[in-house]
């Protein structure tokens, strides 16, 4: 058992971390937040709990999952949503507890595996390096040198650049690893960072990666090994917000007429007059050199049905960009999609049964350390796939559990279509695979919780389906001074968010001119790249008269724009969708957020859709249960990138009206801390906040 006196001290004034701490500020919700987390260790139970901005909860977690590790030699797994926060827990957080602790606890940060170098495949490019393109093949040079440099192969680590391209010909792929069978094994980065963290009692490691070893533990692999990660029985997972929307991503299944190309490719093609690819390489070894002419009309038909599939399906698109299978559009789907779909699934396996003949015929077949025959094999399961996947697609209504939708993609040049499964509900598999074989899960964030309650995040993520567990919840408010460092003002002549001029107008005057009043130093949310544009170009010719700098999304990546952002202070950014979380400006670079709209979902959105029509089904109300509180947390995220550190002061403006004109805007006003408010005339708040700004 953990002593909460011992582990408390440390947090308090003069404790083991506060001494090492230089913004050391004692933190009763700190406190608060730490003795549950020591409860849920101590009693085996499932901690849910929402710790507002300034908590600081990583070290309300890492005191007591550390001193677990050390009192009860057991593993505990620490799973983030996003790389920063499993660098800032690495390499700042979890060096400071260790100290504080005085121990020497080996903790291993296990990134995606994608971020690491496959040195087999790295050979295989090098092979082909006459193929690449200019910048491909300089870089190429460039990481054959990093290699003798590098300790952990993984691709932050590089300095020079790197097209895409070459680092997805270069980096690990889970399926086409070899594992023990594969030359390069002894110098494998990734193999080397298994054996670190089977050794190792704390691993930091994604959600992805997390939900890839429950879900293997899940289908079969058991409970009592090394799956994708060693055995754990306790596990932290931070932004747990995020929960839901990465299991859907993660447990989502694809294809594309590129990603058809691009496995194709791998096995066959002709470049530069040349045979290029797998098959072609190992024709010779495989006594099938007569069967090139085979090879060649079953790769080009197959090529040619994903073009067929692709137009029809950008035609489905045609309206909305997406495309959902409901049994409303089953003449369509019927007339145009399913044949399509037909043919390409028995082009797939015309190819697939090629293969299969082809290397049942030879002895390398049973060759596992033929490197070349296990990536074709590894190729051709990636091919069977595709082809259930097109199953499920032509049985669409025999999968009331998942959700099968189109979307057009404009990138690369021409337009393209995706098909994607994605399940309609993750909740009961994350209760099976994560939260019954723990013994002990944390979930933190800094939004869990809607009008004080956290049902709808509890019925997402597969919390509200666990039965006889112990199940500690809490909120632990932020002890910023909001009441006073932050100012509510919700314009009360503003039209509802109509898609009309009017409302579009008094977005863009709103926008220019409250901006101009504080002087800059405000970032502006949107819910469409559109608004984001009209806004925009409305109103830098405004603020640049007064040497405001105008930064947009789109104009360049995302952390170089928040680079800039950061370091002229009167800038102004212009974003929309993932910049409401995760940015984090303190100080004077950000004294006001705008928020232009509730940031509810588009009902086009074909996963949501089909969720709230399953609600609907049950007998729920999809808007109040569902839109609602899934707009709530998001607006709290937005809220919450004003005040990063106590002596934040600054305003937050909220342009959509329903939020004090509707019934249910209530439950978006009472999500939020309680602060000074203005809800006038544009007019007024104008003045208010130059007022308030100083
Ligand atoms: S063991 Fe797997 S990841 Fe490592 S070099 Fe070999 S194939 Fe690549």
């Amino acid at each position: 058992m953990l002593d909460e006196q011992t582990i408390i001290a440390a947090l308090e004034e003069g404790g083991a971390i506060a001494k090492r701490l230089n913004t050391y500020e004692l933190r009763q919700s700190q406190l608060d937040l730490m003795r549950l987390v020591i409860r849920g260790f101590n009693n085996d139970a499932i901690v849910a709990a929402e710790a507002g901005t300034g908590v600081g909860k990583s070290f309300a977690y890492l005191l007591p999952a550390l001193s677990h590790v050390l009192l009860n030699n057991e593993r505990i797994v620490i799973s983030t949503a996003t790389i920063t926060l499993q660098e800032q827990l690495y390499e700042k957080d979890i060096p400071l507890v260790r100290s504080a602790l005085g121990v020497d606890v080996k903790v291993v940060l296990m990134k995606g595996r994608g971020n690491y170098l496959c040195l087999r495949r790295f050979d295989e490019t090098a092979r082909e390096q006459n193929f690449l393109t200019d910048p491909e093949y300089e870089a190429l040079q460039a990481v054959s040198a990093w290699i003798d440099t590098t300790h952990t192969g993984v691709r932050s680590d590089i300095s020079f650049p790197l097209p895409d391209s070459l680092w997805a010909r270069v980096a690990c792929e889970a399926d086409l690893c070899m594992g023990q069978r594969c030359p390069e094994r002894k110098r494998c980065f990734f193999q080397a960072l298994r054996a670190q963290a089977a050794a190792a009692p704390v691993l930091v490691v994604n959600h992805h990666l997390l939900f890839a070893d429950a879900s293997a533990r899940r289908d079969g692999a058991g409970y009592d090994g090394t799956v994708v990660l060693p055995l754990y029985h306790r596990v932290v997972i931070d932004e747990a917000h995020t929960v839901e929307e990465a299991a859907s991503s993660f447990f989502s299944e694809q294809f594309s007429r590129f990603s058809i190309y691009r496995q194709t490719g791998r096995l066959f093609r002709r470049q530069r007059g040349n045979l290029r690819g797998l098959l072609a390489l190992i024709l010779p070894a495989l006594h099938a050199e007569n069967q090139l002419g085979e090879i060649e009309s079953v790769n080009q038909k197959l090529r040619d049905s994903a073009d067929s599939l692709d137009k029809t399906a950008l035609e489905l698109c045609k309206r909305e960009g997406v495309f959902r299978l409901t049994p409303d559009a089953d003449k369509d789907i019927r007339a145009a999609l399913i044949p399509c779909v037909e043919d390409l699934r028995s082009r797939v396996q015309a190819y697939t049964a090629l293969i299969k003949d082809m290397l049942e015929t030879s002895a390398e077949n049973e060759n596992e350390e033929n490197a070349v025959v296990w990536e074709i094999k590894a190729i051709r399961k990636r091919l069977e796939s595709i082809a259930q996947l097109c199953r499920v697609f032509i049985e669409y209504q025999q999968h009331p559990d998942k959700v099968l939708w189109l979307e057009r993609h404009n990138s690369g040049g021409e337009p393209w279509v995706s098909f994607t499964s994605t399940p309609l509900n993750v909740s009961p598999v994350l209760k099976e695979a994560v939260f019954d074989p723990n013994k002990t899960v944390v979930c933190v964030s800094a939004t869990l919780t809607v009008n004080d309650t956290f049902d709808y995040w509890a019925s997402r993520c597969g919390l509200a389906l666990v039965v006889e567990r112990l199940v500690l919840r809490g909120q632990f408010p932020s002890p910023f001074p909001y009441a006073t460092s932050v100012l509510l003002a919700i314009p009360t002549d503003a039209p509802l968010p109509l898609p009309d001029a009017p409302y579009r107008d008094f977005v863009n005057t709103a926008v220019g001119t409250l901006t101009a009043c504080a002087g800059g130093s405000a970032l502006i949310l949107f819910t469409s790249y559109s608004a984001l544009e009209s806004a925009y170009n409305a109103s830098k010719t405004l603020l640049e008269k007064q040497g405001i700098r105008c930064l947009k999304q789109g104009d360049d990546d995302r952390s170089r724009l928040l680079k800039t952002f950061l370091a002229e202070e009167t800038s102004v950014l212009f974003a929309t969708d993932s910049f409401w979380e995760g940015v984090d400006a303190p100080g004077d670079t950000l004294r006001m957020v705008i928020l232009c709209r509730l940031p509810f979902r588009t009902p086009n959105e074909p996963v949501f859709a089909a969720r709230c029509e399953d609600l609907e089904r049950r007998g729920g109300n999809s808007f109040m249960e569902l839109s609602v509180p899934e707009s709530v947390m998001k607006f709290k995220q937005g809220f919450g990138r004003l005040m990063r550190r106590s002596s934040d002061h600054g305003v937050v403006v909220v342009l959509d009206a329903r939020v004090i004109r509707k019934f249910y805007g209530k439950v978006f006003l009472s999500s939020l801390p309680k602060t000074k408010t203005c809800f006038a005339e544009l007019r007024t708040i104008a003045n208010k906040i130059e007022w308030f700004l100083g």
